[in-house]
């Protein structure tokens, strides 16, 4: 069985968990109606199981190759790409002045979803276009704009983010490619930039670098960062294709996973580039595009944990091995075990999804609505969605292999791959611990008014839940009062290094909360068919007790993580 599209679920948890009618109660989205929006899913889902979900096992098979110089794609990608970017699927959050579809980020997320569950490694190549259009729209100049823009959005040409360097990866601020002012509007850009995804491939006309570089002179660390477009082939005035820039793959990496997707080396020799925003503010329009990215990448653990799911239920409900005591149907899924990892599975892919679409109507709402709470609600869900998307994808393609058996461990059946390729998510586009810092310092120096709004609103929905769901939501509110605890004491801690020390715990708490408030609302929207009502029962009385552990951890400093020294680590 190939990836099918979970397209009820999504549609249900826009409809009953995460508002998504609010969006269409403002005027910039007014026409997002649930049925045009269902409409558009139900295309997108054709695209992803008839055209995407056939080229997973061959772009594994068949990694992208350097060849004298050149990427080669892995068979079939280019009708792929050729696809997405044909149906519009490119630029549905765009600004329609140039081209997209000027839909809600939650319709583009939902989207997004499906083809990172059809075929992870070509659907990095749009998420990146993606990241570098929302980064043009709001800090290129109308010229820049206007040039490149179109031919993105429409998928002509192609972007990328490259901001690492050997001796720069979560600290960009060590970056040292260099840039200096050509004084004709450009300016030449030297450098080296490792891992960068899809540096470059043979199915677009051109492919458009986002390039973080330093101007002589400026300050150190980021503060002194400015951002460039550097183009694989100039473009001329009127977007036809100029002169080949000095810029070029020098290798690609060997990966343990995401094989069709090319990983880039790139070397830059004085290549031209063009100023994006202000010198010396390339950080602000990195965020830009930095935040986009941290979303989509949640959404790519959340696509991968869907389709590793699909495959593992549809194993256990055909392998048999003796009887289990209930001996239902007689195959493995009987197994109380077996039932437990499938239950997982299926219980956080809902919780990923909720919190994924949650953190996009937000984003979509802090647009439409321009409020500060919106924004706020944004900045605290994005890095959470980054980090519990991909986190679930992980541990949920893991234990699809352990739901296969020895069959699991063989790459014929695909089990192992979900797991290789999604593997990489919680590295890149900032790290999963850099995420959580992120969270317990920038998004708590508001003195935590934004978390304890979101908890507010959660114990809320506790208080007024329907009686015959009151142990669902009395399980949630006991959790609930310890995350509580747990952001208070983030808040009053005044040495940060003690913050730091339980930010991953703290975050992953977090998450598991929203998930249980999720599952709480999908299960009072389900009350009739109850399905949600027994997937939420597992959820609270399986998933959600592990926040207690975790915020004992959030909150017990940094002491006994450092009494152990870091020679003692090697020697005992
Ligand atoms: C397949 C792939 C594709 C990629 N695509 C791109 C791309 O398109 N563009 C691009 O620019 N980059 C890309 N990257 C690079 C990626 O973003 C970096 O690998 C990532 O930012 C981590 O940097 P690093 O590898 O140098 O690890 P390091 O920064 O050395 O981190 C090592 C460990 O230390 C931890 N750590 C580091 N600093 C801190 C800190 N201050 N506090 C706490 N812990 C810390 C990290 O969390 C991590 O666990 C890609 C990487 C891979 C593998």
């Amino acid at each position: 069985m190939n990836y099918q599209a979970p397209l009820s679920d999504m549609k249900f948890i826009l409809e009953n968990v995460v508002d998504y009618n609010n969006l269409s109660s403002t005027n910039h989205f007014e026409d997002t109606s649930l049925e045009m929006t269902s409409a558009i899913l139900n295309e997108a889902a054709k695209l992803a199981e008839e055209i995407l979900s056939p080229l997973q096992r061959v772009g594994d098979l068949n990694p992208a190759i350097l060849e004298n110089g050149v990427v080669r794609t892995s068979p079939g990608f280019s009708d792929g790409y050729k696809a997405v970017a044909d149906g519009g699927w490119i630029g549905v959050a765009a600004n329609p002045r140039y081209g997209g579809m000027g839909l809600p980020l939650t319709i583009q997320t939902c989207v997004n979803e499906m083809m990172n569950g059809a075929c992870l490694s070509l659907s990095l190549n749009p998420l990146m276009s993606q990241g570098q259009i929302d980064a043009l729209e709001h800090h290129a100049n109308d010229h820049i704009k206007s040039l490149y823009l179109p031919k993105l959005i429409s998928g002509e040409w192609s972007g990328t983010m490259n901001l690492t360097e050997p001796q720069a990866g979560s600290d960009v601020g060590a970056l040292t490619s260099k840039a200096n002012n050509n004084n004709d509007g450009s300016y030449s850009i030297s450098g080296q930039k490792i891992y960068i995804s899809w540096g470059d491939s043979d199915f677009t006309d051109n492919v458009c670098h986002l390039v973080l570089a330093r101007l002589p002179d400026s300050a150190p660390g980021t503060k002194g960062i400015s951002l460039f477009i550097v183009p694989k082939f100039i473009p001329n005035h009127d977007g036809t294709l100029g002169q080949k820039n000095n810029l070029r793959v020098v290798s690609l990496e060997h990966k343990v996973g995401l094989h069709g997707s090319p990983t880039a080396v790139m070397e830059y020799d004085k290549a031209q580039g063009w100023l994006i925003g202000e010198e010396s503010q390339g950080m602000k329009a990195m965020f830009t595009m930095m935040n986009n990215a941290r979303l989509g990448v949640g959404g790519e653990g959340l696509g991968v944990a869907e389709a590793a799911l699909q495959k593992a239920v549809k194993f256990a409900s055909q392998r048999t091995q003796g009887k289990s005591p209930t001996n239902q149907t007689g195959s493995i899924i009987d197994f109380a075990d077996v039932r437990r990892m499938l239950l997982t599975m299926k219980s956080k892919t809902y919780a990923a999804r909720a919190i994924c679409l949650a953190t996009a109507v937000a984003i979509d709402m802090s647009k439409a609505a321009n409020e500060k709470s919106w924004v706020a609600r944004a900045a605290l869900l994005t890095p959470i969605a980054k980090a519990f998307g991909t986190e679930t994808g992980i541990e949920v393609s893991n234990l699809g292999i352990q739901v296969h058996g020895g069959m699991g461990f063989i790459e014929e059946t695909g089990a192992a791959q979900f797991w290789r390729d999604v593997r990489v998510t919680s590295i890149y586009e900032g790290t999963n611990g850099i995420q959580a810092i992120d969270l317990v310092s920038r998004k708590l120096i508001d003195g935590g008014q934004a978390a304890f709004e979101l908890i507010n609103e959660i114990n809320y929905l506790c208080e007024n839940t329907p009686n015959e769901l009151m142990k669902l939501s009395s399980e949630l509110k006991t959790a609930l009062d310890t995350l509580s605890e747990a952001t208070s004491w983030m808040v009053m801690q005044k040495n940060l290094n003690e913050r730091l020390a339980g930010a991953t715990p703290y975050l992953e708490s977090f998450a598991l909360v929203l998930g249980a408030f999720f599952h709480l609302k999908g299960a009072i929207a389900d009350n009739k068919a109850q399905s949600r009502v027994k997937l939420a029962s597992f959820y609270m009385n399986h998933i959600l007790p592990s926040v207690f552990s975790l915020c004992k951890s959030a909150t017990a400093g940094s002491a006994d993580i450092y009494k152990l020294s870091a020679k003692e680590l090697n020697v005992i």
